[in-house]
């Protein structure tokens, strides 16, 4: 498949959509413009239906993320050029892809082997080079390519990962959605070797963070 006008189209219409519904920092749109989200899911559905603001399957019982809840969840954690970023849930590698879009060097973690697989070669077809792709149990994190500046968790944990606060930089920041059912999307900034600051911004629905690798 391929980018035409049309679904660049459909995209500006998705940017509108989140712009009225709340994100406001530019470069998340930018890069939620130019991303083709259509080519992260592999399901049969019309191109209007992709570009929906909805979460769609991607098989193995996970979904790709609604473009709300990706574009919250990245600008929640400012994003900087350069900015070295863990990802805990690959998926379909749409998320990933939005943080390299801008600038971010992208470590992205996935326990479900069919579909790390599936990803790391749309990955490279796509020309991603800055996203290296890791097939393992996210919940223990990446400590041999710690600190990170910020970590993005796109599925619900049980409680705030305390291994991955420990993967972040002093001053770097974790976004986590945490509990069962509807989850608190929170933000959790690293003060020092001891102390952290955690806002709470809003509920969201995500599926779970499992342990161990599949
Ligand atoms: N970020 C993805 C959507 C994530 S859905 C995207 O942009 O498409 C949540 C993903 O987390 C699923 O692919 C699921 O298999 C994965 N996951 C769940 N528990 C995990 C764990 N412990 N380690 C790594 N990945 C995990």
């Amino acid at each position: 498949m391929e980018d035409t006008i049309h679904h660049k189209q459909y995209r500006n219409e998705l940017v509108k959509l989140l712009h009225e519904k709340g994100i406001s920092d530019e470069k998340v749109l930018e890069s939620i413009r130019r991303v083709p989200r259509h080519l992260f899911i592999e399901a049969k559905l019309s191109v209007k239906d992709m570009y929906e603001d909805e979460p769609i399957g991607i098989g193995q019982g996970q979904t790709i993320s609604q473009p709300f809840t990706v574009a919250w969840q990245t600008q929640l954690l400012d994003i900087v050029s350069g900015d070295k970023i863990l990802e805990i849930g690959t998926g379909s590698g749409y998320q990933a892809a939005v943080l390299y879009i801008m600038g971010a060097e992208v470590f992205t973690i996935e326990r479900q082997k069919k579909l790390y697989d599936e990803t790391k070669k749309r990955i490279t077809r796509l020309g991603y080079s800055q996203i290296h792709l890791f097939y393992g149990d996210g919940n223990r994190g990446l400590p041999e390519l710690a600190p990170f500046d910020k970590i993005l968790v796109t599925a619900a944990a049980p409680s705030i990962p305390d291994l991955l606060v420990e993967q972040l930089r002093i001053g770097g920041s974790l976004v986590v959605p945490v509990n069962g059912g509807l989850q608190r999307m929170l933000k959790i900034t690293k003060l020092s070797e001891t102390e952290t600051r955690i806002e709470d911004h809003g509920h969201f629905r995500f599926v779970p963070l499992l342990p161990g690798t599949e």
